[in-house]
């Protein structure tokens, strides 16, 4: 069975017919699933002919791993993300009540996969609100270990709550809390080694696919510390490990209080003109706005758990909405990273052949292009937009386009496969 391997500088090395562990998801993932491996499968064919291709191993999680595990997340699914590396992953159900909270998290913990990447395009043919969608290319670096969204909270009106709250008040000197008595509490953990893998990250990324900027989007006008503090050690990081390949905004403050604002206009246009990434940060609620007027302004972002959150799912109504956006979860110094589609299980839908498969196959081509196979990756971008320019998608896409002609599932699949063996 081959595997895929890091090396000793930390590349990834890719066998030509590497085993990928898939999970299934629950809801539609029975429907999207089957769907994107026939057209990964398609497309990976046509570009290297037999030379390259995916030996996919089921594991189980979720609900079908509950009927036949009686576990929630058995620990060969685990091992086999451990062992392989990289996977993919439908959707699945959050159990309600026992011992797991989330599990997507729980996979994202126990891989450490400390970046979700969310990459934002829109593909011609798809309806926007927007007035130039074409303008949209953005890829968020969520924070994906961190931030209020640990899960570190106490529930109010229990003993915990009521410790914590003695604690804040006795201990620490707290007196701003409105109604002590009824707060449940959480805590927000943001650590400088945290956010700065992160900004690396992103940062990287951008230098090697040449985007022009990187954004760190934070609230630290208000919580200093946390928020704040990931403003500050993304621009440390940039200047102290990018020296020469970045120009950070913290720069340009120097220089226009050293010299003025016209030496730090001149310094700026320096380096946006010999090709220097630009470091810049906003604020989050400014960004969300910024994005529908000025998309343009943004290419790579980096950014804390919970603001990607949200920053995903409106950067993904923008050019489409969550059937057509793909995710992953990666920890780039491990190599390791699950691609997924960032929709639920849809249950409303699931089971009458309607369900959007482009999140997961959008997916699929991110991981074609982590493993190097970028010719199999742009075969699925260059497909979907061909059938969404001549109005073909599932109904939650063309039911908004002017000249849309709904499919299902499988009709839309069996048109993406066709048009893949026609090119
Ligand atoms: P959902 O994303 O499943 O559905 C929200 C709405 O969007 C529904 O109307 C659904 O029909 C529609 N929708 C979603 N994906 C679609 C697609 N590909 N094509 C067409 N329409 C689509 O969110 P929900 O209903 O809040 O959650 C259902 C379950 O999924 C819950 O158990 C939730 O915890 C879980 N969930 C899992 C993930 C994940 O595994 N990554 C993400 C979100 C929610």
């Amino acid at each position: 069975m081959d595997k895929i391997l890091l090396s000793k500088t930390g590349k990834l090395q890719v066998p030509e017919h590497p085993v990928i562990p898939f999970i299934e998801g629950d809801g539609v993932g029975a429907e999207i699933t089957p769907a994107t491996q026939s057209i990964m499968h398609a497309v990976v064919h046509k570009a290297y002919k037999g030379a390259r291709s995916i030996a996919w191993k089921e594991v189980l999680a979720g609900e079908k791993a509950f009927r036949t595990t009686g576990s929630w997340l058995p620990d060969d699914t685990m091992q086999a993300f451990r062992e392989y590396r990289v996977g993919i992953k439908g959707p699945l159900t959050t159990p309600v009540g026992g011992g797991i909270r989330s599990l997507n998290v729980a996979l994202r913990q126990e891989l450490d996969l400390f970046v979700c990447l969310r990459p934002v395009r829109w593909f011609r043919g798809v309806a926007s609100p927007l007035k130039e969608p074409s303008l949209v290319d953005m890829y968020v670096f969520r924070e994906n270990t961190e931030d209020i969204y640990a899960g570190i909270e106490w529930e109010q009106g229990t003993p915990q709550a009521a410790r914590v709250l003695d604690f804040l008040t006795r201990e620490m000197g707290v007196t701003k809390i409105r109604f002590p008595e009824t707060s449940a509490f959480g805590v927000k953990p943001v650590s400088r080694q945290g956010s700065q893998r992160l900004v690396r990250a992103a940062i990287e990324y951008a230098l090697l696919k040449k985007h022009p900027s990187v954004t760190l989007v934070h609230k630290g006008n208000i919580m200093k510390f946390t928020e704040g503090g990931f403003k500050n050690w993304g621009y440390e990081l940039a200047e102290e490990a990018f020296s020469g390949q970045v120009f950070t905004m913290n720069q340009y403050q120097r220089i226009k209080e050293q010299k003025g604002k016209v030496q730090a206009d001149a310094a700026l246009e320096e380096a946006k003109s010999s090709g220097l990434l630009l470091i810049q940060d906003v604020i989050a609620d400014a960004f969300l706005q910024n994005t529908l007027l000025r998309p343009r302004d943004y290419s790579v972002i980096a950014t804390l758990n919970l603001n990607g959150d949200y920053i995903s799912d409106q950067l993904a109504a923008m050019v489409g909405g969550i059937g057509i956006a793909p995710g992953a979860n990666i920890n780039y110094l491990s190599g390791h990273a699950l691609f997924e589609a960032t929709h639920g299980t849809a249950p409303d839908i699931a089971g009458k052949n309607q369900v959007n498969p482009c999140s997961l196959l959008l997916s699929g081509a991110m991981m074609l292009e982590y493993l190097g196979w970028s010719e199999a990756s742009h075969l699925i971008h260059t497909t979907l937009e061909s059938l969404f320019e001549d109005g073909y998608a599932t109904h939650d896409l063309a039911r908004f386009m002017p000249n849309g002609t709904s499919l299902s599932t499988t009709e839309f699949r069996d048109k993406v496969l066709e048009r893949v063996a026609m090119l």
